[in-house]
């Protein structure tokens, strides 16, 4: 079933507020299998909300709005819907005596506008707003369905999930199940992984599959559609397990799953502890380390050395290869991880040092260079990254890439 969302109110074309309640109905709608092709958004302006409509009509089963079911002049969603559905509009008794109860409860005064709310197309499917006063209408003609839904997110997601929903489930049979299963990589750029994947790119039907860019690396999403959620995930089964063996040691992690944890977790296994001695990451990886609950097990310690003073007072690097290679170079950071590793009494120590900018670059040195270094027990393997990207992002990548480097040593020279 294809649907369209018309997402109604002048406030959201003026960029006054986010078009949150699009993202969140396109979500659950996807989730039960409905085909979320188009999201429309119109001001209240009764010409160009019908031309709209009409079109959605034209090319959507199901046509969804949110916003303008209030009481006031400039809620013309639901009469709009009406004449597009050529049906008129009469006061609904039963929705008057909701709205009556409503004030009279709350000790409101109700305005004669407030009826308006209780003006219903002839012949809707009404859904009572229970976080709210304005009612939901669900109409039908030639096969196609049009809901008003109204805008406050409140009121659109209960109204969602207590009427909606049921409504299709029950006249249109179970809706199918869309299930995502989301594949972290770390390493691996997207043209790469394009390349690796592409026969199965070309290929996908049910499931199918989307490569996107996030700031933890490139993830692979496999999305299927099926009766049910186990049947979705049966489908997922044999491709991601293809994904895997071509990527490797690239997936690092799946859903919600972080590299934090994934690192923390293989620590814990091996019953290994870790420091960290870190220059432009500022103590980012000690803070990503020790999001993970019970990271106490294995985090022994960490060193933030910004300067040279600390990098050889506290971590012991030779002040002579300071001053010779310079604090943003390999042999810096292989003794800042040996150094930590020794003063903080770690089995596995991590280190960076770069520059994220924005200025201090030089053609020897860009912005963007990071060097990091992991030492332990099978010795010290050292990286150079080059990241692109603003300071923050320098920072966050850097501290991927150390997480990454980290959780690559330990499984290759952990006990
Ligand atoms: P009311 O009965 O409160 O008038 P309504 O159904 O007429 O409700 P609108 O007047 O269109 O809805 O919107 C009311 C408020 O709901 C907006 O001021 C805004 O804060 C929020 N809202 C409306 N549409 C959206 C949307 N698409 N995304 C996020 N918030 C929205």
């Amino acid at each position: 079933m294809i649907a369209e969302l018309v997402t109604t109110g002048s406030e959201l074309l003026l960029g006054q507020i986010v078009n949150t309640n699009a993202a969140y109905m396109a979500r659950e709608l996807n989730k039960v299998g409905v085909d979320v092709c188009f999201q429309t958004t119109v001001g209240d302006n009764r010409a160009r909300m019908k031309e709209v409509l009409l079109h959605a009509l034209s090319r959507a089963d199901l046509v969804i709005t949110s916003g303008g079911l209030g009481p006031t002049r400039g809620d013309i969603t639901k009469e709009v819907s009406a004449e597009v559905m050529g049906r008129g509009m009469a006061l609904n008794e039963e929705c008057a005596a909701r709205l009556r109860a409503d004030f009279a409860r709350t000790g409101r005064e109700m305005t004669e506008n407030n009826l308006r709310q209780a003006m219903i197309p002839e012949g809707a499917h009404i859904f009572v707003n229970h976080a709210g006063t304005a009612p939901g209408v669900a109409m039908e003609r030639d096969g196609k369905l049009l809901v008003n839904l109204p805008g406050p997110p409140s009121e659109m997601k209960d109204m969602l999930h207590r009427s909606l929903l049921p409504y299709l489930a029950e006249k249109y049979g179970t809706i199918a199940a869309t299930v995502s299963r989301v594949l972290h990589t770390f390493g691996i750029g997207e043209s790469k992984l394009e390349t690796t994947l592409d026969d199965l790119i070309l290929a996908q039907k049910n499931p199918t599959l989307a490569l996107l860019v996030r700031p933890t690396g490139v993830v692979v999403r496999i999305t299927a559609k099926a009766e049910n959620e186990e049947a979705a995930l049966r489908l997922i089964a044999p491709l991601e397990k293809e994904i895997r063996g071509r990527l490797g040691n690239f997936v690092y992690g799946a859903d919600k799953e972080t590299m934090e944890e994934i690192v923390g977790g293989e620590l814990k296994a091996r019953g290994l502890s870790v420091a960290t001695a870190e220059s432009c990451t500022g103590g980012l990886v000690a803070s990503r380390l020790t999001d993970v609950a019970g990271s106490s097990g294995y985090v022994r310690g960490g060193i933030v050395s910004y300067t040279d003073a600390v990098k050889a007072e506290a971590l012991g690097v030779s002040r002579e290869m300071l001053a010779r290679e310079g604090a943003v170079s390999e042999p810096v950071a292989r003794a800042m991880a040996e150094g930590a590793r020794r003063v903080l009494g770690a089995d596995i120590a991590v280190s960076t040092t770069g520059l994220a900018g924005p200025g201090g670059g030089t053609d020897k040195t860009p912005v963007g260079t990071v060097f990091l270094a992991v030492s332990g027990e099978a010795g010290t393997v050292a990286e150079k990254h080059l990241f692109t990207g603003n300071r923050a992002q320098v920072k966050f990548r850097a501290s991927q890439a150390a997480l990454a480097a980290l959780g690559g040593y330990i499984r290759k020279c952990g006990k």
